[in-house]
């Protein structure tokens, strides 16, 4: 798909539920201070003015075939495949991508290994007084392998630290990468080598039709024993039942999920429960307000000059 809007005035809807004021906010202050040829539209009903639309999905947009085919769509969200499941969505969609989120996960992927590969958790809340002295001999970070399903925007950027901190460092995606010291697997003789060693398993992968339960018993009998699992990309990657078992076997020695199948994570689900379970409640990567309204007018500029959006979604593929 190719977008033209070369010369045109840049007409800017925002509807991004219950932060939208906000949004408006930030918006006007950076057009202002970005001297921007950009006007901020207050009336939908201008539909006909509209030619790109800051959204998320909680907005209180559902029907867009009132818009023209050419308004693009900005999505401040990095993951789109709720926004696709609207069937009148005909106009391109653009998915965002922005450093601050990009660094932000990075370093909480950072964080949760670190926490598991120096056993913090042991030490930082030891039995009351009690001085245990500890013979096991820590790995250092090269004697340890990392795997990063999804070799994107974010996959990409993890593994990149994961480097600097001198792991090993394999990422899996549907082409071929080219990081420097990062092995990228593709395919499913790919995935089985990803899966059998890497010692942590790190999700940064969109949910499609072909990832959706990834992690599954019969991916889980393949993974490396006693391996640990991080899930920020979304919940519908992991079969929870099948995760559950693999708990318990010790096959999965711990995890830490910021995503889920249902969300809020429900009070009863037995993720909660779980003493081998880390709930964090999606908060990997959020949105960040004054960055990503940057990156979003950064994208609109290019369009300006001719230039196609970066992160424009391929429908076809789901993301
Ligand atoms: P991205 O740039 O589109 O990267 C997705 C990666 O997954 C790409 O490397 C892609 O391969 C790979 N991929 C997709 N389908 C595949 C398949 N069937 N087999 C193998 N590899 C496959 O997306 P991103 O910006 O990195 O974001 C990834 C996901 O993170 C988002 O979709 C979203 O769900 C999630 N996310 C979560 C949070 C949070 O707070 N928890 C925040 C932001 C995003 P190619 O490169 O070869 O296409």
């Amino acid at each position: 798909m190719c977008i033209k809007i070369i010369g045109f005035d840049l007409n800017i809807f925002v509807s991004t539920g219950p932060r939208n004021g906000e949004y408006k906010k930030v918006l006007l202050d950076e057009i202002k201070a970005q001297s921007l040829d950009c006007t901020l539209v207050e009336d939908i009903s201008e539909t006909s003015d509209i030619n790109a639309i800051i959204y998320s999905d909680d907005s209180d947009i559902s029907d867009f075939s009132i818009f023209s085919d050419k308004t693009v769509i900005f999505s401040i969200f990095a993951g789109v495949e709720k926004t696709l499941l609207n069937k009148t969505i005909r106009q391109p969609l653009v998915r965002l991508i922005d450093v601050e989120m990009t660094e932000c996960m990075a370093e909480w992927c950072v964080a949760h290994v670190l926490r598991y590969h120096l056993d913090l958790d042991k030490f930082i809340k030891p039995e009351k007084r009690k001085w245990t002295t500890y013979y096991k001999e820590r790995l250092l970070a090269n004697q340890v392998n990392i795997g990063i399903l999804g070799l994107g925007t974010l996959g990409s950027a993890t593994a990149k630290k994961f480097k600097k901190l001198d792991f090993n460092v394999t990422g899996w995606s549907s082409t071929e990468k080219k990081i420097s010291g990062v092995n990228s697997l593709v395919g499913q003789v790919g995935l089985r080598k990803i899966l059998s060693t890497s010692d942590y398993l790190i999700l940064l992968l969109p949910l499609t039709e072909q990832t959706k339960t990834i992690i599954n018993s019969a991916s889980l009998k393949i993974v490396r024993n006693g391996a640990v699992l991080i899930n920020a990309g979304r919940g519908g990657l992991i079969e929870d039942n099948d995760l559950l078992k693999a708990l318990d076997s010790g096959r999965i020695s711990g995890c830490t999920l910021d995503v889920f199948n249902e969300e809020p994570l429900p009070n009863d689900h037995p993720f909660w429960f779980h003493d081998k379970v880390t709930v964090t409640p999606h908060i990997s990567a959020p949105t960040r307000l004054e960055s990503s309204i940057k990156s979003i007018l950064a994208n609109i500029s290019r369009l300006k000059e001719g230039l196609q959006p970066i992160g424009l979604v391929k429908k076809e593929r789901f993301y």
